[in-house]
This record gives C-alpha cells, sequence and structure tokens, in this order.
C-alpha cells in the first residue's frame, strides 16, 4: 500500500517531466521556424475601360481566412508546417477598370498596419498579379513593393509570385529578392507558381542561403495582347516550356518571362525577363538569351483561334458541322479587364434572323449584366415571359442598353460573382443575364442554369482564349473581334505612355538592347 502511494506521485512526476520536454521541444521547433507573413493584392485593369474598380471588389481576406486561398498550405501540408504562417490581408478581384485611389490606399494602408504589428519577419510572400491600375499612381505594384519593403526592413527576403501578363518595373524587380511568374496561359500553373514563390523562400531561408546573389532584367519592347501569346501555340509555347529546364540549372534560382499587359499605357507596359540566381555570369547569361528569343519570335505571335469580324464569325458557324462551335466576344472580354457589359454583340444577334425562331440554331450567349431585368425575371419566375434592359450601364461606348424579351428558363442564386443569375430565351438564343457581371469558364457555370454546351449549336463568350473545360468541349472556335475595354486591335489603340519604339506600334524595328542589367538588390 505505501509503495502504490509512492508510485503515484513518481508517474505524476515521469508525466510532467515528458510534458515539459515536449513544451520545451515545441519551444525550440517555433524557434528554428521562420516567420513568414503573406500579403497580396491583385487585379488586372484596363485604362481602356471606363469601369472604376472599389475596394469590396476584391474579396479582401484577413489573417487566417487567406489561407484557403493557398491549398498547398492547409493546416496538414508539409509546407505549412515548415514556418510560422503570418497572413495578413490578400485582396483578389476580377479583372476590371481602374482601381480607386480611395480602394488602393485603403488595402495597402491595412497591410501595412498589419505587417507592422507582427513584424519581424524572416520571410514575406506576396501575391501580387502586376497589372494593377490606380487612379493617379503609375507603377502600383512597384509602389507597393517599396511599402511593403520599408515596412519589413531590408534584412527580410521577400518572394512575389506574379502573373504573366503583369508589368515589372525597375522598383519592383529592386524591392523583391525572389521573383518568379505562371509559365502557362490560361493559367493552370496558378497555384503551382505560387507554391514555387513560397518553397523557395523557405528554402533560402532554411538553407541560410539568403537572397539570391544576383537579379538580372531585361526590358523587351514588345506589347501583344494575351490572345496572341497563348502558352498552347508557338511560339510562346516553346518559349515557355524552355523556362523549367533552364531553371533547374546549378546556380539559378528562377526565371521569369512576362508578356506584359497590353492594356494600359504606362512606361512599364512590355515584356521582360528577370532571372534570379547566384551564379553572376549563368543569370545574366540566361536573361539575355530568354529575352533574344522573345525578340526573335515577337512577328510569330498570332490570335489562338482563327479570328475575324462578329459577322465573319457568324456565317462560319452558322454553316458549320461543328458542334458546339465556340466563339469569342473578345471585345469585352471581362477576364482581361473589360466591363463585360457592352452590348454590341448581342444587339446584332438578336437582330439576326436566324435566330428570331425557337427552330433556330441553337446559341447560348453568356453573358450580359442587367440587374433589372433579373429582378422582374424573379419576380414573374421560370416558365414565364419577362422584358426589359440589359447591359451598358457602364461601358456604353459601342452600343445602349439592348431590350431583351423572352421566356425565364432559369433563376440561380448564390454566385460569387454575378450573385442571381437568369437565363431568357429569346427565339433560339438562350441569353444568360446576371444581376452582377460574372466570366464563364467552366462546364459547370453553364449547367447549373440547365444549359449544356455540348448540345448547343453556336456558344458564344465573352472571353479571349478559351479556358481548359471549354477548350476542351469546343469542336470549332473563332475570335469575333469586337469592340470594348480590351479591344484586340491594340495597334489602333490610342498609346501615350508606354516605351517607344516598341513592337508592334512601330515598324522596321532596329534590334534592340538586349543586354541584361543587374538590379541592385534590395538592401542596396
Ligand atoms: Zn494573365
Amino acid at each position: 500500500m505505501k509503495r502504490l502511494v509512492w508510485l503515484i506521485p513518481a508517474c505524476c512526476l515521469v508525466a510532467f517531466g515528458l510534458v515539459l520536454q515536449a513544451f520545451r521541444q515545441s519551444r525550440a521547433d517555433m524557434q528554428a521556424s521562420p516567420r513568414i507573413a503573406i500579403a497580396g493584392i491583385a487585379i488586372e485593369s484596363s485604362t481602356f475601360s471606363p469601369a472604376r474598380t472599389e475596394e469590396a471588389a476584391f474579396y479582401t481576406k484577413y489573417g487566417a481566412d487567406a489561407f484557403s486561398s493557398y491549398p498547398f498550405l492547409s493546416p496538414d501540408s508539409p509546407l505549412r508546417q515548415q514556418a510560422i504562417w503570418i497572413p495578413t490581408v490578400v485582396g483578389r478581384a476580377l479583372p476590371g477598370g481602374v482601381v480607386t485611389r480611395k480602394a488602393y490606399e485603403s488595402i495597402v494602408s491595412k497591410t501595412i498596419d498589419s505587417l507592422n504589428a507582427h513584424k519581424p519577419f524572416d520571410g514575406v510572400y506576396l501575391d501580387i498579379h502586376g497589372a494593377m491600375s490606380v487612379e493617379g499612381l503609375d507603377d502600383p505594384e512597384g509602389d507597393y513593393l517599396q511599402r511593403v519593403r520599408k515596412a519589413v526592413g531590408n534584412s527580410t527576403i521577400i518572394s512575389t509570385s506574379m502573373d504573366l501578363h503583369g508589368n515589372v518595373s525597375w522598383r519592383l524587380a529592386k524591392n523583391t529578392d525572389l521573383i518568379t511568374c505562371y509559365r502557362k496561359a490560361p493559367h493552370e500553373d496558378a497555384l503551382e507558381t505560387k507554391e514555387r514563390a513560397v518553397t523557395q523562400l523557405i528554402s533560402r531561408i532554411k538553407s541560410g542561403k539568403g537572397k539570391p546573389a544576383f537579379k538580372a532584367y531585361v526590358n523587351v519592347p514588345v506589347l501583344l495582347p494575351g490572345e496572341k501569346t497563348s502558352t498552347r501555340m508557338e511560339p510562346a509555347k516553346s518559349l515557355y516550356a524552355a523556362v523549367s529546364p533552364a531553371a533547374r540549372q546549378n546556380g539559378i534560382t528562377d526565371i521569369s518571362v512576362w508578356v506584359g499587359y497590353a492594356w494600359a499605357d504606362e512606361p512599364r507596359n512590355h515584356a521582360a525577363v528577370m532571372v534570379t540566381g547566384d551564379d553572376k555570369e549563368k543569370t545574366l547569361q540566361i536573361a539575355e538569351q530568354m529575352a533574344r528569343r522573345f525578340w526573335d519570335a515577337r512577328a510569330d505571335f498570332s490570335f489562338v483561334a482563327p479570328a475575324g469580324t462578329l459577322n465573319e464569325c457568324l456565317a462560319k458557324a452558322l454553316i458549320s458541322k461543328q458542334q458546339p462551335y465556340f466563339i469569342s466576344d473578345c471585345g469585352d472580354n471581362p477576364t482581361a479587364g473589360a466591363p463585360g457589359d457592352v452590348t454590341w454583340t448581342l444587339k446584332q444577334l438578336l437582330a439576326r434572323k436566324e435566330f428570331a425562331d425557337t427552330k433556330g440554331r441553337s446559341v447560348i450567349y453568356a453573358s450580359i449584366p442587367g440587374p433589372d431585368l433579373v429582378k422582374k425575371a424573379e419576380a414573374v419566375g421560370v416558365g414565364f415571359r419577362v422584358s426589359g434592359n440589359v447591359g451598358a450601364e457602364v461601358d456604353h461606348r459601342f452600343s445602349g442598353p439592348v431590350r431583351l424579351s423572352g421566356i425565364v428558363r432559369a433563376i440561380v442564386k448564390g454566385d460569387k460573382d454575378a450573385e442571381t443569375e437568369v437565363v431568357v430565351q429569346a427565339g433560339s438564343v438562350n441569353v444568360i443575364v446576371t444581376k452582377k457581371r460574372k466570366a464563364y469558364r467552366t462546364r459547370k457555370d453553364f449547367t447549373m442554369l440547365k444549359l449544356e454546351p455540348l448540345q448547343t449549336d453556336i456558344v458564344i463568350v465573352k472571353l479571349g482564349y478559351l479556358d481548359p473545360e471549354l477548350y476542351a468541349m469546343k469542336a470549332g472556335w473563332m475570335l469575333a473581334l469586337t469592340p470594348g475595354g480590351v479591344d484586340q486591335n491594340i495597334e489602333g489603340l490610342n498609346f501615350k505612355r508606354i516605351q517607344r519604339p516598341m513592337f508592334p506600334f512601330d515598324k522596321n524595328l532596329r534590334t534592340p538592347d538586349l543586354r541584361a542589367k543587374l538590379v541592385p538588390l534590395s538592401h542596396e
């Protein structure tokens, strides 16, 4: 009995010792784990669109909510275990018009406040797009990087991931230590790219290597729309396929090739190459090789699909046996920065006699915002006739609101972007009308509205190049060169501030200076 009495405290002591040891171990781990902040602001905004983007459009996530944007940082993921993560403020908007100064300042000041409140950091991961335009502010991403750098200090390693349609200013290049961008358009590698930015950041911190010793930069004076530079087609296909193997060489940390963004009028808008690494010669050499390759291919970039006027596209689609026949209503593509409410195409479509009768070739038109019509459709319900005006609330430069009359075929609520979606059948055309703008990019976007693109003759989408699911569904496809905020005829746009000479705006160009320049390190 006496022995038992002694045994209990002894057990307690052993247990206490184990708990203490575990506690000490976890504190040691915590101390060994780097502190890494996450922040980001991303939008592609056209300065050739009358739309303005407000703060709400960024769907900003604060603190731990931001983890949901990064599946590779899920609680059980290996990357999550390797650092103490401090997500701060991450905003990502649908492409759109110029961001108001108020919205930009609000998001950035909240970011800086949060970084100040939680610093110091060993690293910062920045998730940006690179083609944001802000009222009265040049090079917003350069400004953002500079302000983040000032907040976190020079010893913190900043790793930035970007869209390949982003633009890289010297200021941006200087203030980031690691930088990478997508290697595929459409951007099937978006998450992979962000994960690479994070993995490299952790690796440079944990290995003690710190910032790469060299950052080489080449300005390539070429400005082309995304629809001519898809990596599904040559020459972009081979050019971008060469990036990953080249980046695996010893002495190289990463290689990024930016197409740039064609619908904003700033000196930073053009193609660019950056290589980071610890081997000076290789870093410079690879940057120059990539830049030279891009420049030499400049005249070979062409549209990802046959292109023509809307009438030419409809004529081809009407005689085609390929079903579904996709037509991209390119000029008003909201995924490239247009408002998505231009009625020019819809107006012509509804005027065509081929589609006036319900027995005509079946058409889906995706989509047009029309909040008033949505309200009316909700009031009458599915199966009943509705009529009202749609579109041209934001961009009415090419065509005014369109009177749409037809039978309500579906009403669906709850989409993050559209909020409410309505299908109205007018003749043989099913028009998707939304409360707020939305891009239709997957099969489910249609099937949830009881529309089946695979059984439809002609599917017209406000997109440029097709996203993977639509691309897989298409039997025929043309790009309709329609008017809008992201007009594909960029040579016809009124650029005033881009660098000149620039391909394709200036003819008979001499070979530009494609020598790589070493960007000063962020602490220099
Ligand atoms: Zn892009």
